[in-house]
Protein backbone atom coordinates (compact mmCIF):
# COMPACT_ATOMS: atom_id res chain seq x y z
CA UNK A 1 0.00 0.00 0.00
CA UNK A 2 1.68 3.06 -0.81
CA UNK A 3 2.04 6.13 1.47
CA UNK A 4 -0.93 8.88 0.96
CA UNK A 5 0.92 12.37 0.87
CA UNK A 6 -1.26 15.02 0.20
CA UNK A 7 0.50 18.38 -0.87
CA UNK A 8 -1.21 21.87 0.27
CA UNK A 9 0.47 24.89 -0.78
CA UNK A 10 -0.27 28.08 -2.73
CA UNK A 11 -0.68 27.43 -6.50
CA UNK A 12 3.10 27.05 -8.27
CA UNK A 13 4.83 25.32 -5.54
CA UNK A 14 3.84 22.17 -6.97
CA UNK A 15 5.83 22.66 -9.93
CA UNK A 16 8.98 23.43 -7.64
CA UNK A 17 8.40 20.52 -5.67
CA UNK A 18 6.98 17.44 -7.25
CA UNK A 19 9.73 16.03 -8.77
CA UNK A 20 12.16 16.83 -5.70
CA UNK A 21 9.40 15.22 -2.91
CA UNK A 22 9.18 12.10 -5.39
CA UNK A 23 12.90 11.33 -6.30
CA UNK A 24 13.71 12.19 -2.42
CA UNK A 25 10.75 9.60 -0.95
CA UNK A 26 12.02 7.20 -4.08
CA UNK A 27 15.73 7.43 -2.66
CA UNK A 28 14.50 6.79 0.95
CA UNK A 29 12.58 3.65 -0.03
CA UNK A 30 9.13 5.29 0.85
CA UNK A 31 6.55 3.74 -1.81
CA UNK A 32 4.21 7.05 -1.81
CA UNK A 33 1.04 8.39 -3.53
CA UNK A 34 2.06 12.32 -3.94
CA UNK A 35 -1.00 14.17 -4.98
CA UNK A 36 -2.85 17.78 -4.67
CA UNK A 37 -6.18 15.47 -4.46
CA UNK A 38 -6.55 12.74 -1.52
CA UNK A 39 -9.75 12.24 0.38
CA UNK A 40 -8.96 13.71 3.70
CA UNK A 41 -9.83 10.84 5.40
CA UNK A 42 -6.96 8.66 3.55
CA UNK A 43 -4.18 11.19 3.94
CA UNK A 44 -1.52 9.81 5.89
CA UNK A 45 0.55 12.85 5.95
CA UNK A 46 -0.23 16.66 4.49
CA UNK A 47 2.83 18.69 2.97
CA UNK A 48 1.43 21.93 4.35
CA UNK A 49 2.24 25.73 4.01
CA UNK A 50 0.16 28.12 4.95
CA UNK A 51 -1.10 29.53 2.18
CA UNK A 52 -2.42 26.02 0.41
CA UNK A 53 -6.47 24.98 0.38
CA UNK A 54 -6.40 23.01 3.72
CA UNK A 55 -6.90 24.96 6.63
CA UNK A 56 -9.07 22.95 8.34
CA UNK A 57 -7.44 19.73 10.13
CA UNK A 58 -10.50 18.22 11.21
CA UNK A 59 -11.37 15.72 8.71
CA UNK A 60 -7.53 15.01 8.52
CA UNK A 61 -8.00 12.14 11.41
CA UNK A 62 -5.66 9.60 10.05
CA UNK A 63 -2.76 12.23 9.02
CA UNK A 64 0.14 11.04 11.43
CA UNK A 65 1.78 14.60 10.74
CA UNK A 66 1.87 17.70 9.08
CA UNK A 67 4.77 18.51 7.04
CA UNK A 68 5.47 22.47 6.99
CA UNK A 69 7.72 24.19 4.41
CA UNK A 70 8.05 27.24 6.23
CA UNK A 71 10.45 27.43 8.60
CA UNK A 72 8.10 30.10 10.44
CA UNK A 73 4.60 28.68 12.01
CA UNK A 74 3.18 31.68 13.70
CA UNK A 75 0.48 31.53 11.36
CA UNK A 76 -0.54 27.95 11.71
CA UNK A 77 0.36 27.43 15.83
CA UNK A 78 -3.14 28.75 16.51
CA UNK A 79 -5.27 26.45 14.19
CA UNK A 80 -6.93 24.68 16.88
CA UNK A 81 -8.35 22.36 13.89
CA UNK A 82 -4.56 21.04 13.81
CA UNK A 83 -4.33 18.60 16.21
CA UNK A 84 -2.01 16.36 14.65
CA UNK A 85 2.12 16.18 15.05
CA UNK A 86 3.30 19.58 13.08
CA UNK A 87 6.71 19.41 11.91
CA UNK A 88 8.47 23.25 10.51
CA UNK A 89 11.41 23.20 7.69
CA UNK A 90 14.56 23.13 8.75
CA UNK A 91 16.56 22.94 5.34
CA UNK A 92 20.09 22.68 4.89
CA UNK A 93 19.58 24.87 1.68
CA UNK A 94 17.68 27.87 3.49
CA UNK A 95 20.44 27.72 6.40
CA UNK A 96 23.31 28.34 3.84
CA UNK A 97 21.30 30.66 1.79
CA UNK A 98 20.62 32.81 5.29
CA UNK A 99 23.74 32.81 6.61
CA UNK A 100 25.20 34.35 3.54
CA UNK A 101 22.66 37.19 3.38
CA UNK A 102 23.00 37.79 6.88
CA UNK A 103 26.87 37.73 6.69
CA UNK A 104 26.57 40.18 3.23
CA UNK A 105 24.50 42.83 4.84
CA UNK A 106 26.40 42.75 8.35
CA UNK A 107 29.88 43.21 6.06
CA UNK A 108 27.71 45.85 4.23
CA UNK A 109 27.19 48.32 7.60
CA UNK A 110 30.54 46.75 9.48
CA UNK A 111 32.93 47.98 5.99
CA UNK A 112 30.89 50.96 5.41
CA UNK A 113 30.64 50.23 2.23
CA UNK A 114 28.05 52.88 1.11
CA UNK A 115 30.30 55.65 2.48
CA UNK A 116 33.26 53.79 0.65
CA UNK A 117 31.50 53.84 -2.81
CA UNK A 118 32.73 56.83 -4.33
CA UNK A 119 30.08 59.16 -6.70
CA UNK A 120 30.41 62.33 -8.14
CA UNK A 121 28.67 64.51 -5.91
CA UNK A 122 30.41 63.06 -2.67
CA UNK A 123 33.59 62.53 -3.89
CA UNK A 124 37.13 60.94 -2.57
CA UNK A 125 36.39 60.23 1.10
CA UNK A 126 38.46 57.39 2.64
CA UNK A 127 37.67 56.28 5.82
CA UNK A 128 39.57 52.73 7.61
CA UNK A 129 36.67 50.31 9.07
CA UNK A 130 37.86 48.69 12.16
CA UNK A 131 38.85 44.65 11.57
CA UNK A 132 35.59 42.16 12.66
CA UNK A 133 37.99 41.30 15.82
CA UNK A 134 37.15 44.49 17.08
CA UNK A 135 33.04 44.55 15.69
CA UNK A 136 30.46 43.31 18.47
CA UNK A 137 27.93 41.20 16.83
CA UNK A 138 24.88 40.01 18.49
CA UNK A 139 22.52 37.34 16.95
CA UNK A 140 18.89 37.03 18.56
CA UNK A 141 17.75 33.53 18.48
CA UNK A 142 20.53 30.59 17.90
CA UNK A 143 18.14 28.05 16.36
CA UNK A 144 18.60 26.48 12.76
CA UNK A 145 18.94 29.76 11.71
CA UNK A 146 20.95 32.07 14.44
CA UNK A 147 23.09 29.71 14.96
CA UNK A 148 24.35 29.03 11.63
CA UNK A 149 24.36 33.04 10.96
CA UNK A 150 26.36 33.22 14.24
CA UNK A 151 29.15 30.48 13.36
CA UNK A 152 29.84 32.35 9.48
CA UNK A 153 30.56 35.65 11.39
CA UNK A 154 32.86 34.17 14.06
CA UNK A 155 34.17 32.34 11.00
CA UNK A 156 34.80 35.73 9.67
CA UNK A 157 36.66 37.06 13.13
CA UNK A 158 33.79 39.10 14.55
CA UNK A 159 33.33 39.18 18.35
CA UNK A 160 29.88 37.47 18.35
CA UNK A 161 27.53 37.41 21.29
CA UNK A 162 24.59 35.14 20.75
CA UNK A 163 21.05 34.69 22.96
CA UNK A 164 18.52 31.98 23.17
CA UNK A 165 15.63 31.00 25.58
CA UNK A 166 17.62 27.82 26.56
CA UNK A 167 21.65 28.21 27.05
CA UNK A 168 23.66 27.34 24.39
CA UNK A 169 27.74 26.70 23.84
CA UNK A 170 28.52 27.36 20.41
CA UNK A 171 32.71 27.17 19.28
CA UNK A 172 33.33 31.05 19.03
CA UNK A 173 30.51 32.70 20.38
CA UNK A 174 29.31 34.28 23.99
CA UNK A 175 26.15 33.22 24.22
CA UNK A 176 23.70 34.33 26.67
CA UNK A 177 20.12 33.07 27.56
CA UNK A 178 16.95 34.08 29.01
CA UNK A 179 15.48 37.33 30.24
CA UNK A 180 18.76 38.35 32.42
CA UNK A 181 20.65 37.70 29.12
CA UNK A 182 18.89 40.25 27.21
CA UNK A 183 19.91 43.46 28.24
CA UNK A 184 23.59 42.31 28.27
CA UNK A 185 23.92 41.43 24.73
CA UNK A 186 21.53 44.63 23.55
CA UNK A 187 24.13 46.68 25.54
CA UNK A 188 27.28 45.37 23.55
CA UNK A 189 25.66 45.06 19.90
CA UNK A 190 27.25 46.96 17.50
CA UNK A 191 25.32 45.74 14.93
CA UNK A 192 22.38 43.64 15.95
CA UNK A 193 20.84 40.37 14.01
CA UNK A 194 16.96 39.16 14.20
CA UNK A 195 16.21 35.57 13.71
CA UNK A 196 14.04 34.76 16.50
CA UNK A 197 10.69 33.26 15.65
CA UNK A 198 7.89 35.30 16.36
CA UNK A 199 5.78 34.01 19.49
CA UNK A 200 3.57 35.80 22.59
CA UNK A 201 6.94 36.10 24.16
CA UNK A 202 8.91 37.57 20.92
CA UNK A 203 6.65 40.06 20.13
CA UNK A 204 8.02 43.72 19.63
CA UNK A 205 11.06 42.50 21.47
CA UNK A 206 13.02 45.28 20.04
CA UNK A 207 11.29 48.29 21.80
CA UNK A 208 11.57 52.16 22.80
CA UNK A 209 13.45 50.44 25.97
CA UNK A 210 15.75 47.90 24.22
CA UNK A 211 16.38 49.85 21.32
CA UNK A 212 17.68 52.34 23.81
CA UNK A 213 20.09 49.89 25.50
CA UNK A 214 22.07 49.57 21.93
CA UNK A 215 25.20 51.20 21.53
CA UNK A 216 24.84 54.96 20.10
CA UNK A 217 24.51 54.18 16.33
CA UNK A 218 24.42 50.90 16.38
CA UNK A 219 22.54 48.78 13.34
CA UNK A 220 19.55 46.57 13.03
CA UNK A 221 19.40 43.87 10.87
CA UNK A 222 15.80 42.35 11.06
CA UNK A 223 15.37 38.81 8.79
CA UNK A 224 13.38 37.32 11.75
CA UNK A 225 9.70 38.50 11.69
CA UNK A 226 8.49 42.46 11.29
CA UNK A 227 6.25 42.27 14.57
CA UNK A 228 9.45 41.45 16.79
CA UNK A 229 9.77 45.28 15.94
CA UNK A 230 7.85 48.38 17.66
CA UNK A 231 8.02 50.36 14.32
CA UNK A 232 7.13 53.44 15.90
CA UNK A 233 9.96 53.06 18.55
CA UNK A 234 12.29 52.09 15.80
CA UNK A 235 11.70 55.17 13.49
CA UNK A 236 11.72 57.51 16.11
CA UNK A 237 15.28 55.67 17.35
CA UNK A 238 16.29 56.09 13.27
CA UNK A 239 15.61 59.95 13.54
CA UNK A 240 17.34 60.80 16.88
CA UNK A 241 20.45 58.11 15.16
CA UNK A 242 20.40 55.67 18.40
CA UNK A 243 20.07 53.85 15.28
CA UNK A 244 22.28 54.36 12.68
CA UNK A 245 20.51 52.08 9.83
CA UNK A 246 18.17 49.20 9.73
CA UNK A 247 18.03 46.85 7.40
CA UNK A 248 14.79 45.00 6.92
CA UNK A 249 13.40 42.22 5.22
CA UNK A 250 10.18 41.21 7.05
CA UNK A 251 7.32 43.39 8.02
CA UNK A 252 3.88 43.69 10.02
CA UNK A 253 2.54 43.50 6.38
CA UNK A 254 3.85 42.33 3.32
CA UNK A 255 4.47 43.54 1.13
CA UNK A 256 5.24 47.09 3.09
CA UNK A 257 2.31 48.93 1.98
CA UNK A 258 3.70 52.21 -0.25
CA UNK A 259 3.03 54.96 2.30
CA UNK A 260 4.36 52.96 5.45
CA UNK A 261 6.91 55.26 6.76
CA UNK A 262 10.31 52.89 6.09
CA UNK A 263 10.23 53.91 2.11
CA UNK A 264 10.59 57.43 3.10
CA UNK A 265 13.46 56.91 5.92
CA UNK A 266 17.10 57.32 4.12
CA UNK A 267 18.98 55.21 6.81
CA UNK A 268 16.19 51.91 6.17
CA UNK A 269 16.75 49.32 3.97
CA UNK A 270 13.52 47.42 2.60
CA UNK A 271 14.23 43.93 0.98
CA UNK A 272 11.28 42.29 0.38
CA UNK A 273 11.24 38.98 2.47
CA UNK A 274 14.16 37.41 0.44
CA UNK A 275 16.73 36.78 3.53
CA UNK A 276 16.21 32.94 2.66
CA UNK A 277 13.89 30.73 0.53
CA UNK A 278 13.17 27.05 1.30
CA UNK A 279 15.27 25.13 -1.36
CA UNK A 280 12.87 22.40 -2.79
CA UNK A 281 15.61 19.88 -3.45
CA UNK A 282 17.53 19.94 0.20
CA UNK A 283 13.62 20.56 1.69
CA UNK A 284 12.15 17.56 0.10
CA UNK A 285 14.86 15.51 1.50
CA UNK A 286 13.82 16.65 5.36
CA UNK A 287 10.23 15.98 4.65
CA UNK A 288 11.03 12.32 3.31
CA UNK A 289 12.85 11.43 5.98
CA UNK A 290 10.07 12.50 8.30
CA UNK A 291 7.83 10.50 6.47
CA UNK A 292 9.99 7.56 6.58
CA UNK A 293 10.42 8.31 10.17
CA UNK A 294 6.95 8.34 10.72
CA UNK A 295 6.26 4.83 8.65
CA UNK A 296 9.13 3.30 10.72
CA UNK A 297 7.31 4.83 14.07
CA UNK A 298 10.58 6.62 14.86
CA UNK A 299 10.11 10.01 16.23
CA UNK A 300 9.46 12.81 13.70
CA UNK A 301 12.52 15.49 13.60
CA UNK A 302 12.00 19.36 14.18
CA UNK A 303 8.38 18.99 15.92
CA UNK A 304 6.64 22.19 17.11
CA UNK A 305 6.70 23.14 20.56
CA UNK A 306 2.80 24.48 20.50
CA UNK A 307 3.20 25.86 23.75
CA UNK A 308 6.34 27.92 23.40
CA UNK A 309 5.18 28.74 20.09
CA UNK A 310 7.59 27.87 17.72
P1 LIG B 1 14.38 27.92 15.50
O1 LIG B 1 13.08 27.53 16.12
O2 LIG B 1 15.34 26.86 15.10
O3 LIG B 1 15.18 28.89 16.48
C1 LIG B 1 14.56 29.88 17.22
C2 LIG B 1 15.56 30.47 18.19
O4 LIG B 1 14.96 31.55 18.90
C3 LIG B 1 16.02 29.45 19.24
O5 LIG B 1 17.38 29.63 19.55
C4 LIG B 1 15.15 29.81 20.45
O6 LIG B 1 15.72 29.48 21.69
C5 LIG B 1 15.10 31.31 20.31
N1 LIG B 1 13.94 31.85 21.04
C6 LIG B 1 12.63 31.57 20.86
N2 LIG B 1 11.89 32.23 21.75
C7 LIG B 1 12.74 32.94 22.53
C8 LIG B 1 12.59 33.80 23.64
N3 LIG B 1 11.39 34.08 24.15
N4 LIG B 1 13.70 34.33 24.19
C9 LIG B 1 14.93 34.04 23.69
N5 LIG B 1 15.15 33.22 22.64
C10 LIG B 1 14.07 32.69 22.08
O7 LIG B 1 14.02 28.87 14.26
P2 LIG B 1 14.89 29.10 12.93
O8 LIG B 1 16.26 29.47 13.33
O9 LIG B 1 14.69 27.99 11.98
O10 LIG B 1 14.11 30.37 12.33
C11 LIG B 1 14.02 31.59 13.04
C12 LIG B 1 13.02 32.51 12.34
O11 LIG B 1 13.56 33.01 11.13
C13 LIG B 1 11.73 31.82 11.89
O12 LIG B 1 10.82 31.64 12.96
C14 LIG B 1 11.21 32.79 10.86
O13 LIG B 1 10.39 33.76 11.52
C15 LIG B 1 12.48 33.48 10.33
N6 LIG B 1 12.74 33.15 8.93
C16 LIG B 1 12.87 34.19 8.01
C17 LIG B 1 13.15 33.93 6.69
C18 LIG B 1 13.34 35.05 5.73
O14 LIG B 1 13.53 34.81 4.53
N7 LIG B 1 13.32 36.30 6.16
C19 LIG B 1 13.31 32.55 6.19
C20 LIG B 1 13.18 31.56 7.21
C21 LIG B 1 12.90 31.86 8.52
P3 LIG B 1 16.01 27.94 22.09
O15 LIG B 1 17.20 27.55 21.22
O16 LIG B 1 16.35 27.99 23.52
O17 LIG B 1 14.77 27.17 21.75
Amino acid sequence: MPVNVLFSARAGLWENYEDPLLTALNEIGVNVNLSRNIPPCDVDYVVFAPNGPVSDFTPYTRTKAVLGLWAGVESITGNTTLTQPLARMVDPGMTEGMAEWVAGHVLRHHLGMDVDICRADTGWQPHIAPLARDRQVGVMGLGALGSACAKTLAGLNFDVLGWSRSAKDIAGVETFSGPAGLDEILRRSEILVLLLPLTDATGNILNARTLGLLPGGAIVINPGRGPLIDDAALLEALKTGQIAHATLDVFRTEPLPPEHPFWAQKNVTVTPHIASETRPISASKMIAENIRRGEMGEPFLHLVDRKAGY
